[in-house]
């Protein structure tokens, strides 16, 4: 997907601004690390609206449906106060299910360590056995963001999603709001890849505290690094 055209970029760049400015001023007026995690889910509904929005437009075809999960074999990635919003809800599930979702977190961890974007196919250790995300309300960005209006691209990952142009460019815009909205807050921004953070989140009680405190709690991105 090509990014804006000049016409288009003034309004999202607006956009980029109202979210950076609305976040930035709650993050300062409230500051503590649950207001802070959970500041992350105001931005979370706002791709939702849209995503909605987007799929009311006439004439627009959108395939993503429940049990569809091609886009949840790719690398996910994840602001750090959306790996904490995930460990939350992890913490509140039955002992057997906790337990069965650190295998997999584990046995994610060796596989994902190091691999860059194009090399990670991995499945998603939060995807259910029905194909289903098991942390559906909590679940990032990235998977609310993604519109396909072709199944057969999605699974082709080489080829690319044919992804909604509006959902594609005002979806970033707000992602990139928010995400300038933490680092104006002075908290850690980076984005990581969400199996592995997430292990570490669950693993270790301190790491939303340290986070708040400015530490960098989770491993960069491979190709960031
Ligand atoms: S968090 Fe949920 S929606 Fe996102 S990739 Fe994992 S299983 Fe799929």
């Amino acid at each position: 997907m090509q990014g804006p055209t000049p016409a288009e970029r003034p309004a999202l760049d607006a956009l980029v601004e109202q979210q950076e400015k609305a976040l930035r001023k709650a993050l300062i007026a409230q500051r503590t690390p649950v207001f802070a995690v959970h500041a992350i889910q105001r931005v979370h509904e706002r791709i939702d609206a849209l995503a909605d929005q987007v799929r009311r437009q006439p004439g627009t075809a959108i395939a993503c449906r429940a049990g569809c999960s091609h886009c949840c074999h790719l690398r996910v990635e994840a602001m750090a106060p959306e790996v904490f919003l995930l460990a939350r809800q992890v913490q509140k599930w039955p002992e057997a299910e906790r337990s069965a979702l650190q295998a997999r977190l584990d046995a994610h961890a060796a596989r994902a360590a190091g691999l860059a974007m194009h090399q990670h196919r991995l499945r998603c250790p939060l995807l259910g056995d029905d194909e289903r995300c098991s942390a559906y309300a909590a679940r990032p960005f990235m998977c609310r963001k993604l519109m396909s209006s072709s199944v057969a691209a999605c699974a082709a990952p080489e080829q690319g999603a044919v992804e909604d142009r509006t959902m594609f460019l005002q979806a970033a815009a707000i992602t990139y709001g928010a995400h300038k909205g933490y680092g104006r807050a002075k908290l850690p921004n980076a984005v990581h890849e969400l199996g592995q953070a997430l292990r570490v989140a669950l693993a270790d009680p301190g790491a939303e505290a340290r986070w708040f405190r400015g530490d960098a709690v989770f491993a960069p991105l491979p190709d960031e690094g």
